[in-house]
């Protein structure tokens, strides 16, 4: 399939959602994860207009934003904290800000404000990085000391299921999560953005309220070439 015709099926879906629950299609940022696939599939991604693209590793983001021109690039892997200072000058958004030891080496290697999304392990799964919802606002209050961090939004990763009603409470849960931080009105932490929804339930994300959607295998799958 060329990426044009998915990215079309995709924003048929996107609008659908927004219908259902009544929402902009303006306020919902589709990114590209093309970490499965080549730099010209990534390529073809830009081309038939996604224009934000995400990767969860240093050297496949690198090896693409020097062929990649006029992409957002959104770091959505885990980070070793050893690995910053590779990326920190080439990332506009990282989704995976989880930890204060991250959170300073961020700080420190910084030139500039960096956005960051606040992941966050909403299911519980032991196998999932992320901050636990209820340790959320301490850790938002704690980076108000790091003048190169700006909370963004959160993030989470739903567990590969199909039950509806488990992943609308899950994704209910980091959105009301968002509105008690966004409430505070911090100057450091804005939070108006939700990064959840993958291939398999993107609708549902956007439907509870998703602004960021992070869409791999549906965009630039299948992956046979
Ligand atoms: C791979 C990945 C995605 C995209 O997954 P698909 O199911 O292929 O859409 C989204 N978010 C993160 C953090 C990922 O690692």
């Amino acid at each position: 399939m060329k990426v044009a015709e998915n990215l079309a099926a995709i924003q048929a879906n996107i609008q659908k959602a927004c219908e259902n629950a009544n929402r902009n299609e303006q306020d919902i940022t589709l990114i590209g994860v093309t970490k499965y696939v080549t730099i010209e599939r990534a390529n073809e991604a830009v081309h038939a207009g996604v224009t934000h693209l995400g990767e969860n590793r240093i050297e496949g983001l690198l090896a693409k934003k020097a062929e990649i021109n006029n992409a957002v690039w959104h770091f959505i892997g885990s980070l070793q904290s050893r690995k910053v200072k590779e990326m920190i000058d080439e990332v506009d958004f990282i989704h995976s800000l989880d930890r204060m030891s991250l959170a300073k080496e961020i700080n420190k290697r910084a030139n500039k404000v960096i956005d960051c999304f606040l992941q966050v392990n909403v299911s519980g799964e032991e196998s999932k990085h992320g901050i636990s919802p209820d340790n959320v606002p301490t850790f938002v209050t704690e980076l108000a000391q790091f003048e190169n961090i700006r909370v963004a939004g959160l993030m989470t990763m739903a567990p590969y299921i199909e039950d509806e009603g488990k992943l609308r409470d899950i994704f209910g849960r980091l959105r009301n999560l968002r509105d008690e931080i966004e409430a505070k009105g911090w100057e450091h932490a804005p939070c108006h953005y939700l990064s959840m929804g993958m291939s398999n339930d993107y609708m549902l994300a956007i439907e509870e309220g998703a602004t960021h959607i992070r869409i791999g295998s549906d965009l630039v799958g299948p992956y046979e070439e």
